[in-house]
Order: structure tokens, then C-alpha cells, then sequence
């Protein structure tokens, strides 16, 4: 009808895309107006990005940890490579270095302790 002065409802124009072929315009009333296009509170780009920087951050700090713990077992994986070879010579060695001896005795006896925990 002509010269109808009432306003249609502004409804958010994002697109949802659902599970399969199912696609539909998110229905929320718009809230927004970027850009001559309507968004809701959810859809609202200023949102989004924010949202979008959050998980960013969020994925950023997790695939760093994920790097750090990496790391942290390729370091324990060479030192407990080598270390049966270094430690047969220190023990070698310490007949003649009694710091050398106190040292492998303070390793020995904490070995010891968690090989038999229940053992004094
Ligand atoms: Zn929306």
C-alpha cells in the first residue's frame, strides 16, 4: 500500500549458516547501522571484532604454551639421552672430586626415593 508511513522493522542482515544446507538471516531486530546495513547487538561488527580478538588471543596464548611445553620435553628428551653417558664418567671421576662424589650421592639417594617411595 501507498503512502503508508509506517516504518518495516529493521532486522539484522547477517547471515547464519547452520548445520548442512540450512542458511537464514539472523532474525533479531537490528540495533546497528554500519555502513547503510543492519546489525544486531550480537552481529554488530565493532562485536564481532571484538569476539574475533579475544579468541585470537586466546588461540595465540594456547598455541604458545602448547610450544613451551614442546620445547620443554625436547629439552628433558636430550639431557636424558645423554645423560647415562655424562653420569658414567662423573662417576668416574669422582674418586678424585668430592664434590663430584656429594653430588651423584644426592642424586642417587633422591632416584632412590622415587624408585621405592615407601622405602627409608
Ligand atoms: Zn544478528
Amino acid at each position: 500500500m501507498m503512502g503508508s508511513d509506517e516504518k518495516p522493522k529493521l532486522r539484522c542482515c547477517k547471515t547464519i549458516f547452520g548445520g548442512g544446507w540450512n542458511r537464514s538471516g539472523c532474525s533479531k531486530p537490528a540495533k546497528y547501522t554500519v555502513d547503510g546495513k543492519h546489525y544486531c547487538g550480537t552481529h554488530n561488527p565493532a562485536a564481532e571484532a571484538a569476539r574475533n580478538a579475544k579468541s585470537e588471543a586466546k588461540y595465540k596464548a594456547q598455541s604458545e604454551a602448547r610450544d613451551a611445553e614442546w620445547k620443554a620435553k625436547d629439552i628433558a628428551a636430550l639431557k636424558a639421552k645423554h645423560f647415562d653417558a655424562i653420569f658414567t664418567c662423573a662417576k668416574m671421576l669422582a674418586h678424585h672430586d668430592t664434590e663430584l662424589a656429594k653430588a651423584i650421592k644426592t642424586y642417587e639417594r633422591a632416584l632412590a626415593r622415587l624408585e621405592k617411595p615407601h622405602a627409608h
